[in-house]
C-alpha cells in the first residue's frame, strides 16, 4: 500500500500535466473597458482572424500601444496573440466585441460581431505571424470549436473584402487544413 500510493500520485500528476499542456491553452486576462457591449445568451457561430500592430512608432509589436489604438477607435477583439504566442483575453466571449465592422458572412448575414469571436494576431503588413503565434492560434481555434457549433472560421478580409486585407502574410489554406484535423 505504501508503495502503490506514490505511483498513483505520479500517474495522476502525469495525466494532469498532459491535459494541461495539450488540452488547455493558457490564457492571460487583460480585460479592456472599451470596444465591446455586454450581452446575454448570444450564439457564437463564427471565428474571425485579424492582424494588427502599433502604427504610431517603431515599437510596432508593443501590446500596450496596440491596445491604446483600440481604445482610441473604441474597438476590441476577444483575444489578441503576441509575437511570443501568448494569448490575452480582452473581452469575455459572452460579450460582443467590436472587431468586424461593416461586414457580411458567406451566407449573407450581416451583424457579424453579434455572432463571432474575434482573434487578433500582432503582425504588420511587412511581416508574417510567428510560428509561436500560429501554434497558439491553432490551439485557441480548436478549443473554441470544441465549445460552440462553429459554422465559419474566416479572415477579416473574407467578410469585408472591399475594406480589409488582414490577416496579413499568413498561409491561410495551411491553417484551415490544420484546424480541420486538430481535435
Ligand atoms: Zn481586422
Amino acid at each position: 500500500m505504501k508503495l502503490i500510493m506514490p505511483f498513483k500520485l505520479f500517474f495522476a500528476l502525469c495525466l494532469f500535466s498532459t491535459i494541461y499542456s495539450f488540452g488547455q491553452l493558457k490564457i492571460e486576462d487583460l480585460k479592456v473597458n472599451y470596444g465591446y457591449r455586454i450581452t446575454q445568451n448570444r450564439n457564437v457561430e463564427v471565428i474571425i482572424v485579424h492582424s494588427t500592430y502599433n502604427i504610431q512608432n517603431d515599437d510596432k509589436y508593443n501590446i500596450d500601444l496596440v491596445l491604446k489604438q483600440f481604445k482610441l477607435y473604441k474597438v476590441s477583439s476577444h483575444y489578441i496573440i503576441d509575437r511570443e504566442g501568448i494569448v490575452y483575453r480582452l473581452v469575455d466571449e459572452k460579450n460582443i466585441a467590436f472587431h468586424a465592422g461593416k461586414s457580411r458572412l458567406p451566407d449573407g448575414r450581416t451583424g457579424v460581431n453579434q455572432l463571432s469571436i474575434g482573434i487578433e494576431l500582432i503582425n504588420s503588413h511587412t511581416d508574417s505571424p510567428t510560428e509561436l503565434q500560429i501554434q497558439t492560434l491553432l490551439k485557441l481555434v480548436t478549443e473554441i470549436k470544441n465549445r460552440y457549433k462553429i459554422k465559419y472560421v474566416l479572415r477579416h478580409s473574407d467578410i469585408a473584402p472591399t475594406r480589409k486585407t488582414d490577416p496579413w502574410n499568413m498561409n491561410w489554406e495551411d491553417f484551415i487544413t490544420k484546424t480541420s484535423i486538430m481535435k
